[in-house]
Order: structure tokens, then sequence, then C-alpha cells
């Protein structure tokens, strides 16, 4: 059975890079009817960043990704579900302990007592010799330098020390990647890895692969920055005697301008996303996208659709590129096609969060009606919900404010453009009643109007849509009209006639 994991450190906010590992590894385990989970690895207790946990889980569920397995959260309290817990690594910090000395029975870990300034010099005799930076094993203090008894008395004075793995010499070390294929790695480029810190807590590497052993995991998916760790891990495999999982490297996720995606350059995770008014179908659409494709021309994936097209046959390793323009292509084909009360619904926050509202519910059924209509105008001229509000002020305001010269269409004068919005004021006060007032009949009227008196279409829809939104660009004078009413749409004319 499929298991995977996604096993991130709880340093901040999720980056769309931590999305697309986890969505992945969720995919996959999805596609063969496995499991996917979710372990902490929080080892590292100063990068630990509180509520870290609960900002990644929850940034999970938003994308709709399901954890069968693990942390999870349940009214947003963190629990820990599975026969195989507990699954956040600080828990399990006896465990490690347990494994590191059974790597020092077996000769593959061994002690090392070497002192920070020792490293320090260390390194900078290997920089200045043009050494290759990895632990020079042969010159420092540790149990191949020092004498038994010299160990032993050292341990027994309580001298800090550290478990190292050892690397065997001159070998070559093999893997095979789902998205790079063979790797290979020669020992010589590896460093004797830290297993045990000083403190007895353990690295990342020694607790991710008693986990991956331990949690049954069958399929290790993460980022290429980890890449030059596997070697070691599967030397640590080995060590213990275990069968090492298969493993799929994602490539680097970069921008336009090649560089790697960094909160530098702007957004980049998931929170900014979701607060900027992205759907979470558009963004795990696109997401899927960077590094993956169908090997055809659709575009267009629901989570459902992906988990039965998603391989890793269809994965590259080149560099990824996040194109946000293609992002904003998703999100609008997203809002475009949604049912139109699930996007209104999602908007509300959106509508709230500019003041346009004063709550992000709408109970009253007639309201919501018309904000739905109200949202059809922009929502396919817009990239975002959040843009939606500032694309609609204009039919919540009660005194639009615009350059009088713009009511006047190119082709026309500003008399015409007069005597034109005082016509289409007089027809549409006399023959379109309230109970008539909706945008196919308002259409159907004022065309055949304007073609009895050969008048031009622009000359008379241009000034009068200026009038209505008080904007250069905005959705037709009759979608406009109908949303605002007889009694504002007639207003807002004189209005203009004013001006
Ligand atoms: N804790 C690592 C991270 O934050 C996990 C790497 C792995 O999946 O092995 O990315």
């Amino acid at each position: 059975m499929v298991r995977t994991r996604f096993a991130p450190s709880p340093t901040g906010m999720l980056h769309v890079g931590g999305l697309r590992t986890a969505l992945f590894a969720y995919l996959y385990a999805r596609k063969h009817k496995g499991d996917f989970l979710i372990r902490i690895e929080d080892t590292d207790r100063n990068r630990f960043v509180e509520g870290g946990i609960e900002q990644i889980i929850d940034s999970l569920s938003w994308g709709n990704i399901k954890i069968d397995e693990g942390v999870m959260l349940e009214n947003n309290a963190i629990v820990q579900k599975g026969e195989k817990g507990p699954y956040i690594q600080s828990e399990r910090f006896e465990l490690y302990q347990k494994y590191a000395m059974k790597l020092l029975e077996s000769g593959h870990a061994y002690y090392a007592f070497d002192t920070a300034e020792e490293l320090d010099k260390m390194r900078e005799v290997q920089l200045a010799s043009k050494q290759k930076q990895v632990y020079a094993r042969a010159s420092m203090r540790n149990s191949f330098t020092l004498s038994q008894e010299e160990v032993k008395n050292l341990l027994a004075a309580q001298a800090p020390y550290v478990l190292r793995l050892r690397i065997p010499e001159n070998e070559m070390i093999e893997f095979d990647d789902l998205v790079r294929g063979k790797v290979k790695i020669h020992s010589s480029e590896v460093d004797d890895q830290i297993l045990l810190k000083s403190d007895g807590f353990p690295t990342y590497h020694l607790a991710n692969v008693v986990d991956d052993y331990l949690m049954e995991i069958t399929h290790v998916i993460r980022g290429e920055e980890w890449l030059p760790s596997t070697p070691k891990h599967v030397l640590l495999y080995r060590a213990f005697g275990w069968q090492a999982p298969t493993f799929a490297h994602l490539s680097l996720l970069i921008n336009e301008q090649k560089q790697k995606l960094s909160k530098r350059h702007g957004d980049v995770s998931v929170t900014d996303f979701k607060e900027k008014g992205y759907l979470p179908e558009a963004l795990i659409n696109f997401i899927a996208f960077l590094g993956w494709n169908p090997g055809d021309e659709r575009e267009i994936f629901s989570l459902e659709d992906l988990t039965s097209e998603f391989d890793f046959d269809k994965v590259s390793k080149a560099p990824a590129v996040f194109n946000r323009e293609k992002l904003n292509w998703y999100n609008r084909q997203y809002m475009m096609n949604m049912d139109l009360h699930e996007v209104t619904r999602r908007a509300l926050p959106f509508f709230k969060h500019q003041g346009i509202l004063d709550r992000d519910e709408i109970d009253d059924k007639e309201e919501f009606e018309v904000l739905k209509k109200i949202v059809n105008l922009e929502r396919g001229r817009v990239d975002t919900l959040a843009e939606l509000p500032a694309a609609v002020g204009f039919i919540f305001s009660d005194d639009l404010s615009y350059d009088p010269g713009l009511l006047v269409w190119k082709k026309s004068t500003v008399e015409d453009a007069k005597d034109k919005l005082q016509q289409i004021y007089n027809v549409l006060q006399a023959d379109i009643s309230e109970e008539m007032w909706n945008k196919e009949t308002l259409e159907e009227h004022v065309i055949s109007w304007i073609k009895e008196n050969e008048y031009g279409v622009g000359d008379v829809l241009w000034p009068t849509r200026v009038a209505l939104s008080g904007q250069k660009n905005s959705p037709g004078p009759f979608e406009i009209a109908e949303v605002l009413g007889k009694e504002k749409t007639l207003q807002r004319i004189s209005n203009a006639l004013k001006t």
C-alpha cells in the first residue's frame, strides 16, 4: 500500500512550494488508494514559530487537501490520528536516541568531541587549501583518532559530544528517483553527518529516516533542496538494515526572472494568495502545473481530475516558473465558471473588508440576489475576488466623480452627448416601468429606438454607460442599469446632464 507524507517544519506560513510538495504527495497517494500523512519535523527548536503547525494545516485544508493520518486540526486544535504516532518529532526524542545507539553499536556512527572553535579552524584550513568542506575524520577528535581509553574518559567526564554517521570511503552511492532517474553521488562528496547533537537532539536526517521507516512511508516526495541529503539517508537505511523508500525530488520553483521564489520578490505563502482573493481551486490547478502537465492541451483540472491523471512520468526535472499572469488566468477561469451563488458567497468577506458591507454573511435573499447581479457584472473583468469590491464600487457610490469630458464619445461632440443623454432619459422614464426594468427589455427597447431614429449606437450608449459608471471601461449600460434600478439610473443620467 502506498503511503506518502508531507513533513513540514513549522517555521512560518506554508510556502507555495510546500503546497506543491504536499499536493503531489497527496495526489500520488490518492491515485494509488493509499494514505497521505502529515508529520511535523520540529527537531530544530530554534526555528519553531508559534502557531506554525496550525497555519500550515489550515492552508492545506483551504486547498482541500485531505489528511488521512498524522497531525490534523479539529476545531482549530491540533490532534494526531493514526497507529504510528506520535507524529510530531519533538514528542519522539527518546526513540531517536535509541536508534542512534544502535548505529553506534554497529559501528555506523561514532563519537566526535570537537569544539566549535576546532571545527571553525578545520573549515578555515580546508578553505585555504581548497579542500572539500566535509568533516575531516582523520584529523579531528573522535572515536577514530582517540584511543578507547581516551573516549571512555571523555564520556565519564561528561565532555560534550555529537554522534556522526560514518560515510564509507570511496564508494558510489546510488538511488532511483522518480523524477530524476538514477542518481549517483560519490561518497567523498558526502559529509560525516551529525546524527545526534550535543544536547541529545536528533538532526533532521536521523529523525527523518527513522520516522519514514517506522511510519511505513513508501514514497518520499520532497523538494530538490533535499537531494544532497539523500545519499546520507540511503546510507542510514542501509546501516539500519531497512529497505529505503522510493524517492521523488521536485524541481525548484523560480520566478520569471529565473530567481528562486522568495518573500523578497512578492507573495509566496498560501495565506498571501488566499488573502489576495485567489480561489483555492484555481491555485491548486495552477500549482499542479508547476512541473507537471497531462501531456496534452488540457489545462483545467479539478482536484478529482488531478487525482486520476497525475503521475511522476509527466513530472519534469527542469525548474518550474511561477507565472503570475497564468495564475491570474486560472483564477479568472474559475471565477467565471463557478456557480454565481458560490462566487458571491466567497466574495462576501472581501466586500466586508473593503467596507462595502458591514458583515460577511447575508441572510436576506433579495439582498443576496442583488449582490449576485453586482458580482456578475465584474467577475469576468477582474483577476481576483479582492479586486471585485473596488471594481463594483461605482454601483454603491452615490456620488460618482469623473471628468465630464469622458461623457463625450470620441466620434461625437459635447452638444450631441447632451442631446442624446436627454433623449435617453426621456425614453427610459416614459417607456419602461419599474416592473419591466431588466437588461433584456432595456436593451431591446433602446436599441430599436436608436435604429428608428437612425442614431449611432456609440453616440447613445457611450455617454449613457459613462453616466452610469463614471468609468472609461465598465460593463455595458443595460447590465448596470438593471442592477441600479430605474430611480438610480435616471438620477445618474440627470447628474451627468448637469455636469
Ligand atoms: N522537514 C523538511 C522540510 O521542511 C522535510 C523534508 C522531507 O520531506 O524529507 O522540508
